[in-house]
Formats: C-alpha cells, sequence, structure tokens
C-alpha cells in the first residue's frame, strides 16, 4: 500500500525543511509533499489576529486546494518589552516582504535591535511561538492544532549562521550564550517551538492518517 501523502503549505524553504526533518522522525512512513509538488493555488491572506488563526487558515486553503491531509504552521517572536511584538507581523516587522528572504530577516533584525536599544538586559526576554494545525476534512473532528514555546532574550548584537529570521539575536533559557543561530539543528530542534509542536503532532498524525488518507 502506497505511504499516506501529507502536504506542507509553507513557502518558507527553512522552515520547510525543519518541519520535514522532525516530522520524518516523529511520523516515519508518510510522505510529505511542499508547495512544489502541487499545482499552484491562490494561497490565503494571513490576516487572523492570532498564530492559531492564520496556521488554520493555511491548511485549510492547502485541504481545499490539493485534497491531500494539510499540515501549516504559523510562529513568530514575541519580545515582552514591546508588549508581545512582533508576534503575528514577525516575518513583516520591517515592512513588506521584498527582494531576498535573508534580506528581509536582515530587516527585521536590524529595526528589532534599534527598538530595544535602550531595553535593559534583564527587560530583553522574549519567546518564540509556532501553531502547527493538521486539516484533512471539512469538519470540525477533522481539524486539529498544536503549540509550542521556546523562551529566551534578545541579544544586542546578531550571531551564528545557521536557522534563519530572528535566530541570530536570541538565546533560548535552555542554551545559555549560544544564539539559536549558533546551535546545530538536531539541538534546535530538540528545544524550538517548532520541534515541540512537531513532535506532539507526529503520533497524531500518523494516527489520523491511518485511518483518513486522502480525499478519494
Ligand atoms: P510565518 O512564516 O508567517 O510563520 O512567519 C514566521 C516568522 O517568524 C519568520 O519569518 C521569522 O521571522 C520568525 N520565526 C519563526 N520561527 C522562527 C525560528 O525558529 N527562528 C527564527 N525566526 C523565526
Amino acid at each position: 500500500m502506497a505511504e499516506p501523502r501529507v502536504f506542507l503549505a509553507s513557502r518558507n524553504a527553512k522552515k520547510l525543511a525543519e518541519m520535514q526533518r522532525i516530522l520524518a522522525e516523529h511520523a516515519p512512513g508518510l510522505e510529505v509533499v511542499g508547495l512544489d509538488d502541487v499545482p499552484a493555488y491562490d494561497e490565503p491572506v494571513e490576516d487572523a489576529p492570532d498564530f492559531v488563526g492564520n496556521a488554520l487558515l493555511k491548511a485549510r486553503a492547502g485541504w481545499r486546494a490539493t485534497g491531500l491531509p494539510s499540515v501549516a504552521d504559523d510562529s513568530g517572536l514575541c519580545v515582552d518589552a514591546l508588549n508581545g511584538m512582533p508576534g503575528v507581523l514577525s516575518a513583516r516587522w520591517s515592512g513588506r516582504p521584498a527582494g531576498s528572504k535573508e534580506g528581509q530577516d536582515d530587516r527585521n533584525n536590524r529595526l528589532l535591535l534599534e527598538q530595544l536599544e535602550d531595553v535593559p538586559d534583564e527587560r530583553r526576554t522574549a519567546y518564540f511561538t509556532c501553531a502547527v494545525a493538521l486539516v484533512h476534512g471539512d469538519t470540525d473532528e477533522e481539524e486539529l492544532v498544536v503549540t509550542g514555546e521556546m523562551p529566551g532574550s534578545v541579544i544586542r548584537e546578531v550571531r551564528g549562521d545557521g536557522g534563519f529570521g530572528y535566530d541570530v539575536l536570541f538565546v533560548a533559557d535552555e542554551r545559555p550564550g549560544l544564539t539559536t543561530a549558533e546551535l546545530s539543528r538536531e539541538d534546535k530542534d530538540a528545544i524550538s517551538h517548532r520541534g515541540r509542536a512537531l513532535r506532539e503532532l507526529g503520533p497524531l498524525l500518523a494516527a489520523r492518517l491511518g485511518a483518513a488518507g486522502e480525499r478519494a
């Protein structure tokens, strides 16, 4: 019998690679396909007020367009001194994304550092958060959402060349002294918001797709 297929609805290549890596370990036996493997469709505007809402919006659109069980995440950095911002605006904190993903990440990081310039070290606490939605049908019972968090703080200069986004200026409480851009991929997965959410999703996904499979 063919392996059940699951569609990961993300354009962020680095995020997608993280998700594929973690799901391969925690939901083995699933064939994971990405946006490049399915016919193009109109992706929704991420205009929900919270991470859970945006993850559901993306996963529902994926399910409707492909008929495949669809997984989508929405994630971001919440900085206490900024009342939880950038939050759902993390990807476009310095303005509408333009040019390369790396260029946008640099602009976001520079802006955040400027905004926190006068904030003392003890008040630079923040956390990454991630909501992952699975949608494999049109009813409430065929939708589920898991979440994960990674607490830490924002340092004063960028450091490291792994990861993506704000990793270069974030130090996790569980790995003091190193930014998450300086951790190995496996080490970041072990403590990250996305790692935590996907490890919870893995067995649920495997259990549901064994029964649900693809839409006929
Ligand atoms: P999304 O693609 O709408 O979920 O946007 C997520 C944004 O939050 C990314 O573009 C990054 O700026 C930030 N972000 C989320 N997860 C991470 C992470 O693991 N490391 C660094 N930045 C992240």
